[in-house]
């Protein structure tokens, strides 16, 4: 995640952000990490990893590895495939332990030196990180450290992670870890290594994902279950939330730094983020995004002729949601492979553009018909509102568009790219508003209630949600310290330390 100033407050060293002013609604990261030690290839392997959790961010990958003298590194912009594909670049990277991040921003701010993995030289040796997630008290804690002297060689929060551990006043890399997560706040999975240890950790409420797998004997720490998939590795279990686990040769042991407290991951890892073929916290993604569509469909059935998914990340939930309505499912829109994520692409301009390049509806399945169309979940609201019109086009006699979670209402903070709140169509229009602004006969979106028994099978709890679901609620669980004004907060905790 970048840094970035909070608003109007530059802080006693100015504003650092160097090319990006700070856009208090925007955080721009999607990213999946991978590491693995003691294997052969172990670059290739990384490189495979981060293939499979491209979808995690696509506009910039980096590896680096440790051959036993030296680390070595190589990061590049664009997908990983097109990059980490030859002989050349993966020779480059030799060693049998190696760890790698995907990255994905929305701005000019995407330069080399803003792509993961961090390396530094630290007094007991180096040390690669590279994390999933965002941190709420990055702009605070690097004015901190820069007043005492840091300098700071890129605009991602992860920098302050390695400053933090290099700077801190315990002897031993873990303890120097645990010291430095202390004073962090936000959502985090990382992936660190050493010259003898892979180290994963996350934050202590579990908002982003971390797995541990193994493959022959060699331990991988990475961001989803899909990613092991692909290397032939074996899925151990979910790193738990603040849990630190320590891989050293094939040992792995698990320090727990945090005292226990109610853990809040990410829904919208269930929705949206993760693949589909993932299982994450012990959840099957495909089968949650079907049974979300089941839920729809008691929720919010209708008379129709067929049912068409939103493809790619609207075709679990359509499945389900078919099934449970006895109406038959069509493929009705054909997606275009060969273009990347429309919502993420930078300017409006390319956006509209771009929902044509990725979508064409098979009129043959719509003619005539009374379609309900799924989609997992509308931002803007461009992609819904041009497919919608694709489909009347292509001579629907009705168009009910279901969504698969509750109004995007808030954007997030802990590390999954949404636009600002005003962005947000769910945050400005009321659900009426919204059905005739995507040109749909009815729209419908499923309850809090049904999303979480879909997930998790218990109903929100206001008390103590078991998810993160600020996005929908506006409920943000991790303090939000830059925004709601960093210092006070710090003070006050010192001055509680204090006394
Ligand atoms: P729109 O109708 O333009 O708001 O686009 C909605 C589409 O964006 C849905 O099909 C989602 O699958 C997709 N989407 C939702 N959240 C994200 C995200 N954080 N990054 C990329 N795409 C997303």
């Amino acid at each position: 995640m970048d840094f970035a100033e909070p608003n109007g407050a530059s802080g006693g060293t100015g504003r650092l952000a160097t090319t990006r002013p700070f856009d208090a609604d925007k955080f721009h990261e999607e990213c999946g990490v991978f590491g693995v030690l003691g294997a052969d290839d172990a670059a290739a392997l990384v490189a495979l990893g981060l293939h499979a959790l491209q979808h995690r961010g696509q506009e910039a990958a980096g590896i680096v590895s440790y051959d036993g003298r030296q680390f070595h590194s190589h990061k590049s912009l664009g997908h990983v495939g097109e990059n980490f594909n030859s002989e050349e670049v993966i020779g480059k990277l030799p060693g049998r332990a190696a760890m790698g991040h995907n990255r994905y921003s929305t701005t000019g701010e995407t330069v080399l030196r803003n792509v993961q993995p961090l390396f530094a030289e630290l007094a007991m040796g180096g040390l690669a990180v590279a994390h999933n997630g965002n941190l709420t008290n990055s702009s605070m804690l690097k004015r901190e450290l820069v007043a005492r002297g840091c300098i700071f060689q890129s605009t991602m929060d992860t920098e302050a992670i390695i400053h933090l551990i290099a700077t801190s006043r315990q002897q031993d890399l873990l303890d120097r870890l645990v010291d430095a997560m202390r004073q962090l706040t936000g959502a985090y999975s990382l992936v660190a290594l050493t010259e003898n240890m892979l180290i994963g950790a996350r934050d202590p409420m579990g908002v982003r994902p971390l797995v541990l797998g193994r493959l022959d004997g060699a331990p991988i720490l990475t961001s989803e279950t899909c990613a092991l998939d692909i290397i032939g590795a074996e899925f151990v279990r979910d790193v738990a939330p603040g849990e630190i686990v320590v891989c050293e040769g094939e040992d792995v042991r698990s320090l727990a730094p945090f005292p226990p407290a109610p853990t809040r991951f990410c829904i919208f890892e269930y929705v949206y983020f993760a693949r589909p073929d993932s299982n994450v916290e012990g959840v099957g993604v495909y089968e949650a995004r079907k049974r979300i569509g089941a839920e729809l469909a008691r929720e919010s059935g209708i008379d129709a002729d067929v049912v068409i998914p939103v493809p790619d990340s609207g075709v679990p939930a359509a499945v389900g949601y078919a099934a449970e309505a006895a109406i038959p499912f069509e493929l009705g829109i054909i997606r275009n492979h060969y273009v990347g994520r429309t919502f993420i692409e930078p300017s409006q301009n390319i956006r509209d553009f771009g929902v044509k390049l990725k979508h064409n509806v098979n009129r043959p399945q719509i003619d005539g018909k009374r379609v309900v169309l799924v989609d997992d979940s509308i931002v803007r609201g461009t992609t819904s509102r041009k497919i919608v019109q694709m489909v009347r086009d292509a001579g629907a006699a009705e168009v009910h568009m279901r969504i698969a979670s509750p109004p995007t209402m808030h954007p997030c903070f802990y590390g999954i790219d949404t636009p600002s709140r005003e962005e947000l169509l769910a945050s400005r229009l009321s659900i009426d508003e919204t059905r005739d602004y995507i040109g749909a006969d009815s729209l419908s979106y499923v309850t809090m209630d049904g999303l979480y028994r879909a997930v998790g099978g218990q109903a929100r709890d206001e008390g103590a949600p078991a998810y993160c679901d600020a996005c929908f609620t506006g409920d943000y669980p991790v303090p939000l310290i830059d925004r709601n004004g960093g210092e006070t907060v710090r003070q006050l905790s010192l001055l509680a330390e204090r006394a």
